[in-house]
């Protein structure tokens, strides 16, 4: 395995570990940590090992001084036994003896450090036993004088003893020695292994920390690194790359975080591209469309450059390399504009126009079916038949879009590919936009066209209607009959652009037409026409008023020669109107309007003069009935001079004797004559009471006649307010207590004197305050006089039933009375409102009601305190 594959690997797996980052880098330490921890418990054994070591050293070395001791007592013990021997003296001897057993028991201490070497002092202590019973043997030999037995037991004996002691020790001192020297070697090898434990340890740690280190920052650099780049291609606007890091931690996390938001940006960078390509096209589509409507909006008049400019842009557009555009015309549809044809395409198809049921043909057919069709190769389309067109056109993928107004077709539009690539969805539904587009234009130009023909039938009709309101109003300005028929004739001649206008009145007995004015005409022939018996049955007229309608007459010599006819072509007359004067079923006669030349009257011509001739005969009947209403008038105004004279008469002379009758009536009440009693005095009594209602009402009859007459005069004399009032509540107050009423009277202190005719408005508020005791059965009646700026304002209030709102204005009127059963049965005239109103009238005042029907009524009259005459209100 490569160093870097390893690396890699290493990195890799740190990464695909399934820790979080910091667990990682805390394992990494532990990791380290824990080496160290090994370190530390090499380090102490090697330590303890010298330790060891140098304990056996020290051992070794007191085991070599020990033997050096024993090498060095055994030489020096040897030295003075063979020197004791040799002077055989017995201090000498005795001495060497002692010394031995002394060594002896060395020897035996010696046990206990050289153990190893047991066996050898073993054999030193043994051969010292015999050394020393040999030498006691020797020395026993002495003290006994066998020196030769001495001599010999000392070289037998003790002398090879005495080298091989020495030999042993010296061999006890080498084994040492050479320990010792294995020792020390030892020691020097443990102490280089355990250095270079240490060492390696130190260095592994260093290692082991920067490995790691180095494997999980590189195990974080690396996919920071990716992410990065990724994040720089995201910026960069590829969406389509993806992080893949093996990490399993936050980086992980963070990776697929990226990746999600990076699918999601790609996601909505391919939806903003794809919404900014339709948005494109669909700028471009309006900006087409804008484009024509604005075409469609400059040129209202002049279709023309409109339908080319729409359909240029519509091929254009939807990449339609050619394009048609046909216009019903007369029942067949013909080419209006073309695009990208040929000349002779173009003129064939203007020598063929396309008949609305040619289903085989793409216009027929589209038309027909009032959708858009789409032939993908009409090569092959079985619904298209004219081979003809399509082998001269040479079209191949062909889009038919019909032009509908109101559902309506009126042309359509054919757009086509000299190759098959059929039309997307897209393209169609702009065609259909344009389609409609071009519907508006067609429309638009129509409009226009229309308007302008209209205005100017308008402003035709506006001049003639001025003339004819002028003619009107000249007409019925005024109420003179024979005025109003030469009017009539001369303003319809004008209005008719006629050359003679005549009038004809129809006479219902003999069912005849007569000459009733002329204009235009010369004399000799109005003259002549004034003598002849027009028959209803021999003349157009009479067509005209049977039919309650125009007739004309383009060329009268198509007419049968009647009179009439001959004699107006004898007058060079060639055409005429006739226009019956007919209102509500009347007749009235004819209006006939002639001209030199032979031509028909335009219909405007016709409209016109029978709305004249309604306007005219209103004026006519109005004239008519004027004249009437004078006649009628003036015989009215004598009568009624006549009626007031007689009224006034016989009030007068109605008076008289009923005044005498209620004299005596009284008197005989009185018992002037005699006592009456029972029954007679009841009669009395009841005539009394008719009488007296008489003499009012015929008083009030003489009042209002007067008025009416103009012969009631005002006398005008200042007056106290104050005293009216009284004057009134005095004659008031009884007939309020016979009827349990309370009769209230408020007069504001500062009132001024007032001008006028005391006994008159007397009289007007009696009538009122009189009323107002009739009809209330219960409750007040209140009499206020207060002054408002220069008037002077009475008012009656009473608490009785009230007068209907309907009723309100009408009890003004004279012999009025409120049509119901209660007011009946309290009697009176219906004149004292009538007079009181005249009265107050007359002072320039008004009289007034406000009552609320259930509640009572308040009468006002106010007059202006300085009051004139005002004569014409009677
Ligand atoms: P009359 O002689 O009938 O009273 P007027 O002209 O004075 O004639 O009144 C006309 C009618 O107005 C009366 O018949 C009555 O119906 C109604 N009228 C007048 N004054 C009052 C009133 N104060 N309350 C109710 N109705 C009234």
């Amino acid at each position: 395995m490569r160093p870097n594959s390893i690396r890699n690997w290493l990195v890799g797996w740190v990464a695909r570990l399934p820790a979080r980052v910091q667990t990682k880098l805390l394992a990494a330490f532990l990791s380290i940590v824990g080496l160290l921890i090994v370190l530390g418990a090499v380090g102490l054994q090697v330590l303890s090992g010298v330790n060891e070591q140098t304990d056996v050293l020290i051992r070794q070395q007191r085991k070599i001084a020990a033997y050096h001791q024993v090498q060095h007592d055994t030489t020096s013990q040897l030295y003075s036994i063979s020197t004791a021997l040799l002077l055989q003296e017995d201090r000498m001897l005795d001495a060497a003896l002692r010394q031995l057993r002394q060594f002896g028991y060395d020897l035996d201490r010696m046990e206990f450090i050289a153990r190893d070497e047991a066996e050898l002092l073993a054999q030193v202590r043994q051969d010292y036993d015999r050394l020393t019973a040999e030498v006691t043997r020797v020395v026993d030999f002495i003290r006994t004088g066998q020196r030769d037995e001495a001599r010999t037991t000392q070289l037998a004996q003790i002398m090879p003893l005495a080298d091989r002691l020495e030999r042993l020790t010296n061999q006890l001192v080498n084994i040492a020695e050479a320990d010792m020297v294995d020792a020390i070697e030892t020691t020097e090898r443990a102490y280089a292994t355990s250095r270079a434990v240490v060492i390696s340890f130190v260095i592994g740690s260093i290692l082991l920390a920067l490995g790691l280190g180095y494997i999980i920052s590189w195990s974080l650099i690396e996919p920071v690194k990716e992410i990065e780049t990724h994040l720089s291609q995201i910026a960069a606007g590829d969406f389509a790359q993806k992080v893949t890091i093996a990490n399993r931690d936050e980086l992980g996390v963070l990776a697929q975080n990226v990746n999600r938001t990076s699918e999601q940006l790609g996601q909505l960078y391919r939806q903003i591209e794809a919404r900014t390509r339709e948005l494109t096209e669909a700028l471009t589509y309006q900006t087409a469309t804008g484009e024509v409507l604005k075409a469609i909006s400059r040129s209202t008049l002049h279709l023309q450059p409109v339908l080319d400019t729409l359909l240029e842009t519509a091929a254009r557009l939807c990449r339609a390399n050619r394009a048609l555009l046909f216009r019903l015309d007369n029942g067949l549809y013909r080419l209006r504009a073309s695009y990208g044809f040929s000349d002779e395409f173009k003129q064939f198809l203007e020598n063929n126009p396309i008949s609305p049921d040619a289903i085989g043909t793409i216009v027929g057919r589209t038309t027909t079916e009032r959708r858009v069709l789409h032939y993908e190769d009409i090569e092959t389309d079985d619904r298209y038949m004219w081979k003809e067109a399509q082998a001269f056109g040479g079209f191949r993928t062909v889009l038919g879009v019909p032009l509908l107004r109101d559902g309506e077709p009126i042309g359509a539009i054919v757009l086509s590919r000299p190759y098959v690539e059929p039309f997307t969805d897209k393209q169609i539904d702009l065609i259909t936009v344009f389609a409609d587009q071009a519907v508006i234009a067609i429309e638009n130009a129509r409009l226009v066209r229309e308007l302008k023909e209209q205005s100017a039938a308008l402003a035709a009709s506006v001049e003639e209607l001025k003339a004819l309101g002028e003619t009107g109003q000249a007409v019925s300005g005024t109420l003179d009959l024979t005025q109003v028929l030469d009017l009539v004739s001369s303003r319809a001649m004008a209005l008719g652009q006629a050359d003679a206008c005549g009038l004809f009145r129809y006479d219902r007995t003999n069912r005849a037409f007569v000459l009733w004015r002329a204009s235009g005409l010369d004399e000799d022939f109005s003259e002549r026409i004034r003598h002849i018996r027009i028959l209803e049955v021999e003349t157009a007229m009479g067509r005209a008023i049977q039919q309650h309608g125009p007739v004309a007459v383009s060329d009268i010599m198509k007419l049968p020669n009647w009179p009439l006819r001959d004699a107006a072509v004898g007058a060079g007359i060639r055409s005429v109107l006739v226009v019956p004067l007919v209102r509500a079923e009347r007749v009235f006669g004819t209006l006939v309007l002639m001209r030199r030349e032979q031509a028909e009257f335009p219909r405007r011509t016709v409209d016109l003069m029978q709305t004249f001739a309604n306007q005219s005969v209103l004026a006519i009947q109005n004239a008519r009935l004027f004249r009437e209403i004078e006649d009628k008038s003036r015989q009215l105004e004598i009568a009624s001079q006549h009626k007031s004279q007689f009224l006034a008469n016989m009030s007068h002379e109605l008076r008289t004797p009923l005044n005498a009758v209620l004299g005596y009536t009284e008197m005989l009440l009185d018992g002037v004559y005699g006592d009456v009693t029972g029954e007679a005095h009841e009669i009395l009594e009841y005539i009394q009471a008719n009488g007296q209602h008489l003499l009012a009402l015929i008083n009030d009859v003489l009042d209002l006649s007067k008025i009416e007459a103009g012969q009631l005069a005002l006398a005008l004399d200042e007056y106290a307010v104050q005293g009216v009032i009284e004057a009134v509540a005095s004659v008031a107050q009884p007939l309020a207590q016979t009827k349990g009423l309370d009769l209230k009277v408020g007069i504001a202190g500062d009132l001024p004197l007032g001008r006028g005719d005391e006994r008159r408005l007397t009289q007007a508020l009696l009538n009122l305050v009189g009323n107002a005791i009739k009809f209330t059965d219960a409750g007040s009646v209140t009499i206020a006089a207060t002054a408002v700026g220069d008037l002077l304002e009475l008012a009656v209030t009473d608490t009785g039933p009230g007068i209907a709102p309907t009723d309100q204005e009408r009890i003004f009127d004279a012999f009025q009375q409120v049509d119901n059963s209660s007011t009946r049965q309290k009697g009176g005239t219906g004149l004292g409102l009538a007079i009181s109103r005249r009265i107050v009238e007359m002072h320039g005042g008004t009289i007034s009601v406000e009552s609320v029907p259930g509640q009572g009524s308040t009468f006002r009259i106010r007059i202006p305190l300085q009051a004139g005459e005002v004569m014409e209100a009677a």
